[in-house]
């Protein structure tokens, strides 16, 4: 008997302990597109962006743990590029992986602004957090929970921010209109520059100045090694603010940066490193031609000797003036100028190894549809997490699919379980449930927005769906929430929730 789990974070590592769990003891194999071993998200968007926050992310478990006491093969750093559920197989690096038992917990992917920043991975954090140490002016684009957050890590430094958000409230879908109001109140208390019913066009190029006043306007720098005072602007696809921007392409990390000053580079702490070619960026620092690595040193400065525009055009020998920000053009044309631009637009379901499959997709998104056991659709194969459009009996049988750590924990936990044991499958009928952190106030929800009537205190905002509750979100009521959600799991009835969140 082979258990294979595909995606190996917060819903596959679940998955593994809970097959552990129940007594089974056959093979495991941990399919993982990163190259890291499982760790958290939440503390990304949080302590990560602190000033003085940790520096190293730390796995749920050590890899001693996860090969030695739960006895997993690990398979990281190699997506799976397909399925076929007639023979029971995961291809893997062009290697076939038969299974009896598969969960699909492949998560979501953040969807990116081109030359605007996403922060869903250890490196998306680490290059964010660069940019904030260096004191940046930051743009967030959507006023969802993580640009909520990021706006937040900044405020915490004393920066300015602006967040811009096309919808007339933040998170609408999520926690509807009302609440969505509630929570504006606590961007404006903290000082943060909300642009509400206001469209993104484009995240701009900057330029640079030559010595003499020659203007390249609007040219992206192809690999001026910035930092200091040098913001030499953003340019689509190639924004990195762990200090050195590389022209062109997707990749940032380990990529070759197409263009060198002469001279070399100056690292954070002034040790030179003149003469010598950064060979690539890599998170937190660079790693120099020759591959001795320089990781956790930002780039200090820019060495005189000249720039190379984007295009190829060399300029070397011309000594830069000035470095001209880019920023964020809204539809109508202002710009707003930005260091930082991190894009909180929402994630799609990580499914493109699904397609042809005969694992049913979501029309709409392409999500893992799954009845209520998390079952989805072929024999043995089951999906949790983020992935996953789950129907929910508590809510009428509701499809949902959850960005929440509680739900991608329990789903993962119950589609092992349900994998390797088909005839115990149960429904997974739990309440949703989400946190977040914004200007030292805790967030929660739980439950659905999908209501008839929403009411709201400004703490507490209650959610009615017919005669029950449904939904609530709180501020700063991390014990109250929590009674609400006994009271929407028991589907508990309106007036009584009313009468509660009257005396509580
Ligand atoms: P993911 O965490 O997305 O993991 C999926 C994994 O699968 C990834 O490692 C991915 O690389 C891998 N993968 C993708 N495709 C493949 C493939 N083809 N082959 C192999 N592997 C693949 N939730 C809250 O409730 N409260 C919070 O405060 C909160 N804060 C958050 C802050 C941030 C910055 C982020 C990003 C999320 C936050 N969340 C929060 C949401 C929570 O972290 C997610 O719900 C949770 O991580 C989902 O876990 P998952 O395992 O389903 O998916």
């Amino acid at each position: 008997m082979t258990l294979v789990v595909v995606g190996a974070s917060l819903a596959g590592l679940r998955a593994v302990e809970s097959a552990r769990r129940t007594g089974y003891r056959g093979r495991i194999v941990l399919v993982g597109a990163e190259e890291h071993l499982p760790y958290d998200r939440p503390p990304l968007s949080k302590a990560f962006l602190a000033a003085g926050g940790p520096r190293v992310v730390e796995p749920f478990h050590s890899e001693e743990v996860l090969r030695g006491e739960l006895g997993v093969e690990l398979m990281l750093g190699a997506p799976a590029e397909s399925l076929d559920t007639d023979v029971r197989e995961v291809t893997v690096a062009g290697t076939a992986v038969r299974y009896d038992a598969l969960v699909i917990a492949t998560g979501a992917t953040a969807r990116r602004l081109p030359g605007a920043h996403s922060l869903r991975t250890a490196e998306d954090a680490f290059a964010v957090r660069a940019a904030l140490d260096r004191g940046a002016r930051t743009v967030v684009v959507g006023a969802g929970f993580i640009g909520a957050e990021v706006a937040s890590a900044a405020r915490a430094r004393g920066l300015p921010v602006t967040i811009v958000e096309a919808a007339p409230v933040p998170l609408a879908r999520a926690v509807g209109e009302t609440a969505g109001a509630v929570l504006a109140g606590l961007h404006h208390a903290a000082g943060t520059d909300l642009r509400l019913g206001t469209e993104v066009e484009a995240v701009v190029a900057g330029g640079v100045r030559l010595a003499g006043g020659e203007g390249r306007l609007g040219s992206g720098v192809g690999g001026v090694v910035a930092g200091g005072e040098g913001r030499f602007g953003f340019e689509a696809d190639a924004v990195v603010a762990g200090g050195v921007r590389l022209a062109g392409g997707e990749g940032r990390f380990g990529s070759e940066v197409e263009a060198v000053v002469a001279g070399g580079v100056r690292l954070a702490g002034d040790e030179a490193r003149l003469g010598t070619g950064v060979g690539g960026a890599v998170a937190g620092g660079v790693r120099l031609a020759g591959s001795e690595g320089q990781l956790g040193s930002g780039v200090g400065g820019a060495v005189a000797g000249g720039v190379r525009l984007a295009g190829g055009e060399g300029r070397f020998g011309s000594e830069v003036e000035a470095g001209v920000a880019g920023g964020v053009r809204l539809v109508g044309g202002e710009v707003l100028p930005a260091d930082l631009v991190v894009a909180g637009i929402g994630a799609a379901p990580a499914t493109g190894w699904l397609e042809g499959s005969g694992v049913p997709l979501h029309p709409r998104d392409r999500g893992v549809v799954c009845d209520a056991t998390l079952a989805a659709g072929p024999p043995g194969v089951y999906a949790a997490g983020d992935v996953a459009h789950v129907a929910n009996p508590l809510f009428d049988g509701e499809p949902m699919r959850l960005e929440h750590w509680t739900s991608a924990a329990e789903q993962g936990a119950a589609a092992a379980r349900h994998a390797l044991d088909p005839a115990s499958a149960r429904a997974v009928a739990t309440v949703p449930y989400f946190w977040s952190d914004w200007y030292g106030h805790r967030v929660q929800f739980v439950g659905t927005p999908h209501a008839d009537e929403v009411v709201t205190t400004g703490d507490v905002t209650l959610y009615r769906r017919g005669e029950r509750i449904v939904g609530a979100l709180t501020v700063d009521r991390p014990r109250e929430i929590m009674k609400y959600r006994r009271r929407i799991a028991a589907r508990g009835r309106w007036a009584e929730a009313l009468d509660f969140a009257g005396t509580a």
